[in-house]
């Protein structure tokens, strides 16, 4: 544990390395990392202890103190040093008030549904989110009587009129997946706040981001007035492709809650993933992030000038049609614009059918030859990704619905890694030459 008694303020930067100076989560002043605390129990010296435990776990009354002693661990479900660790070091990174981590991403948007709604309850969602957050919403909350009302969330008329005294949740990426289009964080933001003016608190609309796209470094929504941030740990935070997990981070009434919902419904992260995330994905996240982001620059500049595509969308491109919104939300700590490892392009085509051709081709090419290109899902590594959302990530759409979202059959997504960008750019080459 490092002890430090200076006052003066370290970067967020660096405490995505250190998280906070002291943590009475666990006793590691001998260790230069925290050790892999793998215990599912703990052991009780006396009953008392025990009893004592039970009565602290989730009890904070709505007073996130952290407090100044070991905590009396019980059971890894309920908590365990790893996981807390990591979660006090993710509350910081994404400069919320506190953090409750999941099993996967997608355990940790049920669970700020299922923290957030009842039944009668609505949500209203962005019309394009992540496949399984869409089949969630459309398949099983409906389950649960929770309605989504789907709407373009750049469309503020179309928003307000969503609104229903049902209403309990704005939930939304930015950019969104695959496409890349923003939405506007603050004014998203706002508009909840304005109809909560009139609203009791336990009828508050609260405000949701899928953050996993743009990672902490690159965008932080709480800074922008909304009131959760969820996101997959498995992404760009563990960055090596090693681990899944998911965070709720949110407002300190919330975690009394989450640490209940997470306690019974079971999706607790093991610590065995959670360490690698606290000890590599965390503290390299700056240093990735800046390098990924150098690249995916250089390639989707390389892939605009290409003739046989037809769109990039990157939000750090000149042509990219949000560009003053990307330079206002997405920003690093220390303010310089972030525009992420993230891109989507289309092929080039008269017809729907004749882009996907030239897509498949494309893909499958690199598949088979490629040195520095996968084709994989997720994203967020320190190895380049290509997967074409139409028939993998997103399928859980009818072809319908995904061209009324905004994906085209022959859209193609990159998540740009740490090798060095002529080689990406190379394997590129080859495989746009023979289309
Ligand atoms: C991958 C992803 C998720 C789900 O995360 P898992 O860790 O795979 O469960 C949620 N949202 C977005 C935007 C994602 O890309």
């Amino acid at each position: 544990m490092k002890s430090k008694k200076s006052k003066h303020s370290y970067s967020a930067e660096t405490q995505l390395i250190y998280g906070r100076s002291q943590t009475p989560k666990w006793d590691y002043s001998h260790h230069l990392v925290p050790p892999v605390s793998s215990s599912s129990t703990f052991r009780m010296a006396t009953t008392k202890r025990g009893a004592k435990g039970f009565v602290e776990f989730a009890h904070h009354a709505g007073e996130f103190v952290v407090p100044s002693k070991a905590p009396i661990y019980i059971y890894d479900r309920l908590g365990e040093p790893n996981k807390d660790i990591l979660e006090e070091n993710l509350a910081v990174a994404e400069q919320g008030e506190c953090a409750v981590t999941f099993a996967t991403g997608m355990a940790a948007v049920s669970a700020v549904c299922g923290v957030l709604t009842g039944s009668e309850s609505e949500i209203v969602a962005h019309k394009m989110l992540y496949g399984c957050t869409y089949s969630l919403f459309k398949n099983w909350l409906p389950r649960y009587r929770v309605r989504v009302r789907w709407v373009d969330f750049n469309d503020e008329h179309a928003l307000n009129r969503a609104i229903t005294p049902h209403t309990r949740l704005f939930y939304f990426e930015t950019p969104v997946n695959p496409t890349m289009e923003l939405i506007d964080i603050r004014r998203v933001a706002a508009i909840a706040q304005r109809h909560n003016v009139h609203r009791s608190p336990q009828n508050k609309i609260y405000t949701v981001v899928d953050n996993t796209f743009s990672t902490p470094f690159c965008q932080r929504p709480i800074e922008h007035g909304v009131d959760f941030v969820v996101e997959s740990l498995t992404k760009g935070l563990c960055g090596f492709g090693t681990d899944m997990g998911g965070v709720v981070v949110g407002p300190r009434w919330s975690y009394d809650p989450l640490l209940l919902y997470r306690k019974d419904f079971g999706g607790v992260l093991g610590s065995k993933s959670a360490w690698p995330i606290l000890v590599y994905g965390l503290p390299s996240l700056a240093v990735r992030m800046r390098q990924q982001m150098q690249t995916a620059q250089t390639v989707a500049e390389f892939l605009r000038h290409d003739k046989s595509i037809g769109s990039v969308s990157y939000p750090g491109l000149e042509s990219f049609p949000q560009r003053s919104l990307a330079r206002s939300q997405m920003q690093s700590y220390d303010g310089s614009f972030t525009p992420g490892s993230l891109m989507y392009f289309a092929m080039e085509g008269r017809t729907p059918a004749e882009r996907k051709r030239k897509a498949d081709r494309l893909v499958n090419y690199i598949a088979k030859n490629s040195y520095t290109i996968t084709l994989a899902v997720s994203l967020g590594n320190i190895r380049t990704l290509i997967e074409h959302p139409a028939s993998m990530t997103h399928s859980s759409m009818t072809a319908v619905e995904q061209l009324k979202r905004g994906i085209d059959p022959g859209g193609i997504r990159l998540s740009i890694g740490l090798e060095k960008e002529e080689d990406i750019i190379w394997d590129l080459q080859l495989a746009l030459k023979q289309l």
